[in-house]
């Protein structure tokens, strides 16, 4: 391997790809950017530069090909483009590795196949993530290129954990079981949050809440996730901005039966009208904290459902883990809304935990504790970073290679 320490790492959605190429001698990034509106005829490309100024350019993007190569062309422009020497690999991120991807995989044919194999359970995810490492390849063939799952990290559940207990037969055919998902957040703040109390991954138990527009929680025993709240899908567990998570399956029977509503309706309502949304009209914590602030019973109750699901999973994961050394809150809630953590973790002195008021009010980017000095459990806000670990992942096996 030569002396390339940069990578690109790309995470390609179904209508964008977001972007940052970071120098893992520092983990400074050099660039980052999100390529939008792709084949909506009025795409947008927004590209941060090392030197922090943003420039914003309009242009229709009729694929990914087109978007990553207007991208491709922004990186050349600051001299760090895709054929520079100091490249060592691109990292993709992809949803859905199934059974068999349980740690960051070099792409080759054969693997590019498994993953378009996995589109059955993945079918909103997984195509664009396809699509973006095709692309990719086509514009560096000679580089290295490593996917790093969503899913991997929680490969180690126990099977009692990651089995629906349905008949064994049919789950099997169907490969239905729980693989959960923000896998690479959930590793990265739960190693993020040892690190802060001082301790080695290896000693301790987190609790893990990613509170972002999507959300999940998981439980890591001693840097091994044995629990997390996402199942076949991201739509399982906590109320999340617009999915419902938890929902007793009978409500799908009910509604295409009585509601006269099609699967693929039904889909749709849990998935994007549901949760937040659904309860209360926003999806924006920010905009529910100020409604139900001023007396908005719907945003009031949608603030509470949230919190009580969230209450319930943490009561959950206490139990699977015997003791736990710290709870970790990150993504846009988890990391901004001192309101949610304050809720979330009220009246439960009895278990160890306790929040001061003063340290969860201060904001900050950085990683912090917020309990006090003799709360048993620390309570942390972790800021998460999927493409450092994206990154940190994908260069540790070209290295290795
Ligand atoms: P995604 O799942 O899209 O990656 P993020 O982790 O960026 O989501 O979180 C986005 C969500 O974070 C927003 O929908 C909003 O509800 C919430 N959020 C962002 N900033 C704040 C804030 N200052 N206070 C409360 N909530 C916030």
């Amino acid at each position: 391997m030569s002396g390339a320490t940069r990578v690109l790492v790309l995470n390609a959605g179904s209508s964008s790809v977001k972007y940052q190429l970071i120098d893992m001698l520092d983990g400074s990034r050099l660039a980052s950017g999100l390529a939008e509106r792709i084949g909506e005829g009025n795409g947008r490309l927004v590209h941060t530069p090392l030197s922090g100024v943003r420039r914003e350019s309009l242009q229709a993007f009729p694929d990914h090909d087109a978007a990553l190569k207007a991208v491709a062309e922004e990186l050349a422009a600051d001299g760090v483009g895709l054929d520079s020497p100091e490249l060592a690999a691109i990292g993709h991120r992809v949803v859905h590795g199934g059974k068999r991807f349980t740690a960051p995989t070099l792409i080759t044919d054969e693997v590019l196949a498994e993953i378009r194999r996995l589109i059955p359970v993945a079918p909103l995810h997984n195509p664009a993530n396809i699509t973006g490492i095709e692309v990719a390849r086509s514009l560096r063939p000679d580089l290295p290129q490593v996917a790093v799952f969503d899913t991997a990290f929680h490969a180690t559940m126990p099977e009692y954990a990651a089995r629906y207990a349905i008949d064994k037969a049919v789950a099997d055919e169907h490969r239905v079981r729980r693989y959960g998902f923000h896998g690479t957040s959930h590793q990265y703040v739960s190693r993020a949050a040892a690190h802060l109390l001082g301790k080695d991954p290896a000693e301790v138990n987190v609790i893990v809440l990613h509170l972002g527009n999507g959300g999940s929680a998981s439980a890591v025993a001693g840097g091994v996730c044995v629990d997390t709240s996402m199942g076949l899908t991201p739509l399982e567990g906590l109320v999340m901005g617009t999915r419902s998570g938890d929902v007793d399956p009978g409500v799908v029977f009910h509604l295409h039966r009585v509601g006269g509503l099609t699967i693929d309706e039904i889909d749709e309502l849990l998935n994007r009208r549901s949760g937040l949304l659904g309860l209360c009209g926003d999806n924006d914590m920010r905009e529910i904290m100020r409604r139900a602030s001023e007396g908005d019973a719907d945003a009031k109750l949608a603030f509470d459902t949230y919190i009580h699901r969230l209450r319930k999973y943490i009561g959950g994961y206490y139990a699977v883990l015997g003791r736990v050394d710290a709870i970790a809150f990150t993504a846009g809630v988890g990391e901004n809304a001192a309101p949610v953590r304050e809720a979330a973790t009220a009246g439960l002195e009895e278990l160890g935990i306790a929040v001061d008021p003063e340290l969860n009010s201060v904001r900050s980017g950085e990683a912090r504790v917020i309990s006090p000095q003799y709360s048993r459990v620390a309570v942390a806000v972790v800021p998460t970073d999927e493409e450092l670990e994206i990154a940190q992942q994908t260069f540790a096996l070209v290295h290795t290679a």
